[in-house]
């Protein structure tokens, strides 16, 4: 019996995935390319082989092994220069928004001071469990897996914790088993603390967004931010501005309650591109608190959010 004719012996579907078979002393081994296959599949083909193949006379034993090409992981930081400018927001909505485009997406939750996750993608309560010294992502319904200091302590109880501790938290949440996503969210405290600098100096990011109410105060904030990881070699990808012009729900008269416009003029002043707009819109409010966030919806108020992950994909895709 030679292999070709026992590979033969396996449907299509799953000889195109063996890349090599051997027989050594009356062992069949195969090896199978696994890249971008699940655990379940695997399981799988590798039972589908030992069925087949261990009944034939010739094989008195099967061994399956797995390779995959693995996807590198990617960390994107979204950053802001101060608290309350919708900074998780945008993070879980673009994640969202970038699932739905099909690309593999986890989130970090690394304001560790203010985690605002589980209560935004609607997993609150949820326990990550640790394999081999390391999180398993919390599952969400939007298809999104996140790790956030809300799922592990205490809401509050992460306050007091600066420095070494801050840091190692940090690490915990971005070191965990993410499977197969090929993206990495990292929604981080605001400001330019020792999660930032971690995150800089261990974890280096691929790139940041930055998010800015259009006022001046929470401009000059943010460009000290993108000033933070410019000074650390990691590209800008762009400026968000969020809460950008008000429409009042009873007369649809729009306001700007913040002012408008001013983030795109900063980002063409420090020479940064402008990713887009989201205006300030109770809807967003709501969903984000109810634990269903607008980039999920096929509602109009998703549109802002899938417009600046199609620009975020793109430049994923032009990096890759
Ligand atoms: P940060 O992460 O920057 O501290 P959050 O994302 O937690 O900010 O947002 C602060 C509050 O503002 C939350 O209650 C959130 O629902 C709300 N919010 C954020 N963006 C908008 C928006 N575009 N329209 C209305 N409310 C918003």
């Amino acid at each position: 019996m030679n292999p070709t004719d026992l590979k033969a012996l396996l449907p299509d579907a799953i000889a195109q995935r063996v890349s090599s078979l051997t027989i050594v002393n009356r062992r069949a081994i195969a090896v199978v390319d696994a890249t971008g296959m699940g655990e379940r599949a695997r399981t799988d083909i590798e039972q589908a082989i030992k069925d087949i193949l261990s009944p034939h006379e010739d094989v008195d034993d099967v061994r399956v092994a797995m390779t995959a090409e693995r996807k590198q992981l990617r960390l994107i930081a979204v950053g802001s220069g101060k608290g309350g400018v919708g900074k998780s927001t945008l993070t879980a909505n673009l994640a969202i928004a970038l699932t739905r485009r099909g690309r593999k997406v986890g989130l970090v939750d690394a304001d560790i001071y203010g985690p605002s996750q589980p209560v935004i993608l609607g997993n609150q309560g949820a326990k990550p469990t640790a394999r081999d010294d390391k999180l398993e992502p919390v599952p969400s319904k939007f298809g999104v897996p996140v790790l956030s200091m809300g799922h592990l302590v205490e809401p509050g109880r992460a306050i007091a914790w600066r420095g070494p501790m801050a840091g190692n938290a940090l690490t915990q949440l971005i070191d965990a088993h993410w499977g197969d996503a090929e993206v990495l969210l990292v929604d981080l405290p605001p400001g330019t603390g020792d999660v930032q600098l971690t995150m800089l100096q261990k974890f280096k990011p691929a790139g940041a967004v930055i998010v800015s109410t259009p006022q001046d105060l929470a401009l000059i904030d943010a460009a000290r931010a993108g000033q933070l990881f410019d000074q650390a070699g990691v590209p800008v990808i762009g400026l968000v501005e969020n809460m950008s012009g008000y429409a009042c729900p009873h007369c649809g008269e729009v306001s700007d309650p913040f002012g408008r416009g001013g983030v795109e003029e900063a980002a063409a002043r420090l020479e940064l591109p402008f990713m887009g707009r989201i205006p300030l819109d109770l809807k967003i409010r709501q969903g984000s608190d109810a634990g269903a966030p607008p980039a999920a919806s096929d509602d109009a108020i998703a549109q802002p959010f899938l417009d600046i992950a199609e620009k975020l994909d793109a430049w994923i895709g032009a990096k890759s």
